[in-house]
């Protein structure tokens, strides 16, 4: 077959047209695992990453859309390693929440907060799936979303193969058990039923997200193969040999400390009720039942309260242990568990990443571990960093979170997959 010469040409200017270019001038760089480049030029071409360097030394393609960024910064969109997309409506929560309007419109809050990722960590249904999937091409309006499927629960260790076999065949980006007993509540998975669960998931080429409370839980659960502590450890200190065991494992932890505060928070009006950042998340109907004093005591009330007094007591040992492992290494993927009712998806994700700060974890560390780290985290090299060939999921914002993490509030811009959200 023969094509002539200015068919050719009409092909490529027709290709050229089509590729929609994007570049970013002047502004502040954060790469995402570390580096900074202080005047900097993005290049993003059909929603990918094409450039990312000194503005001196970045060539813009003819016919880029050029965006002065002078003054601000860029950064990687935020990854929540562990969140939910859920049956939740305000402080409702019921199966017939669980549609695909709903969740769109959830994932569309968690990006409007700067959340372009979530890693939706159990409880994931058909709908869930299908976003899942949706996600993997085109720009989009709203999170992108990983889902788990449901959390496998089983008595025996036959059970517990034939559960994870059936969760595995829908196509989940992970797995995920319980080894809780939730303060003496409920009885804990067994031991053996957890084991095979995490056997078979390997078997099956998946990986084990674990939900634990206690160090010895913990311990045992990433000694037998668990590749993601889903929490922090809230029982004990924890003390240097599991900080290698993670270390050596390569296992991450992921602290999720709003989850905590979500149990005894709302018992009287949170310090954050009239916090317009939160607001317009909500509103009114969610902010007036969460200031109303009936409610706060029949929260009060609730035998759930003790409990919560308790997880009080224990994100004190959380906080200190996450300074504790990151201080020793251990990679830290930002998690929240948002999504159940109470648990605000987007304004909660910056809490935790306040509360990170009141750990001791620099600003440097925690925009990691909610970037490249929470990428990595779950072996996903195609988001979470301003470099080559990744997604243009990014914030552009008007302060610069490397000198207080509250200066990720002012997020001014949110693209994901190169296009800017409304
Ligand atoms: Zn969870």
């Amino acid at each position: 077959m023969r094509i002539s010469l200015t068919a050719l040409l009409l092909i490529t200017s027709a290709l050229s047209a089509s590729a929609q270019t994007t570049a970013f001038v002047g502004g502040r760089l954060i790469i995402g695992g570390g580096e900074v480049i202080e005047r900097g030029t993005l290049v993003v071409t059909d929603g990918r990453i094409t450039a990312a360097g000194p503005t001196d030394r970045v060539t813009i393609p003819p016919g880029a859309t050029r965006i002065d960024t002078t003054g601000k910064s860029i950064m990687p969109g935020l990854i929540n390693a562990h969140g939910h997309v859920a049956a939740t409506q305000g402080l409702r929560s019921s199966p017939e929440f669980y549609t695909r309007d709903n969740l769109l419109s959830q994932l569309r809050t968690y990006a409007s907060y700067g959340v372009t990722t979530v890693y939706s960590l159990g409880d994931d249904k058909a709908a869930g799936f299908t976003l899942r999937d949706e996600g993997r091409s085109g720009p989009l309006d709203r999170a992108r979303l990983f889902v788990a499927g449901d959390v496998i629960t089983a008595d025996t260790a036959e059970a517990a193969r034939q559960r994870t076999d059936q969760v595995a065949d829908q196509g989940p980006d992970i797995l995920k058990i319980r080894v809780d007993d939730n303060l003496g509540t409920s009885r804990k998975m067994p031991e053996p039923a957890w084991r095979a669960a995490v056997t078979r998931a390997h078997e099956r080429q998946l990986r084990m997200a674990v939900h634990i409370f206690y160090l010895e839980d913990a311990r045992a659960t990433v000694t037998a193969g668990a590749d993601f502590v889903a929490h922090s450890v809230r029982d004990i200190p924890i003390d240097a040999s599991f900080a290698q065991l993670l270390r050596f494992r390569n296992v991450c932890y992921s602290p999720t400390l709003t989850r905590e505060l979500s149990t005894y928070v709302f018992e009287s009006t949170p310090p954050f009720a009239d916090d317009p950042f939160f607001v317009r998340g909500i509103g009114d109907e969610v902010r007036r039942q969460i200031k109303d004093p009936n409610r706060q005591a029949q929260t009060r009330a609730n035998p759930a309260a003790a409990l919560g007094q308790r997880y009080k007591a224990g994100l004190q040992v959380a906080l200190r242990n996450l300074k504790s492992l990151s201080d020793q290494g251990v990679r830290i993927a930002m998690g929240t568990d948002t999504g159940p009712p109470g648990r605000f998806q987007g304004y909660f994700e910056h809490l935790e990443l306040e509360m990170m700060a009141d750990a001791g974890l620099t600003p440097a560390q925690i925009i990691r571990s909610a970037t490249v780290d929470a990428a990595a985290c779950h072996q996903n090299t195609t988001i979470g960093a301003l470099e080559v060939g990744r997604q243009a999921d990014l914030l552009v914002l008007g302060a610069n979170p490397l000198d207080s993490i509250r200066a990720l509030r002012q997020i001014e811009q949110v693209w994901i997959g190169g296009r800017r959200l409304p």
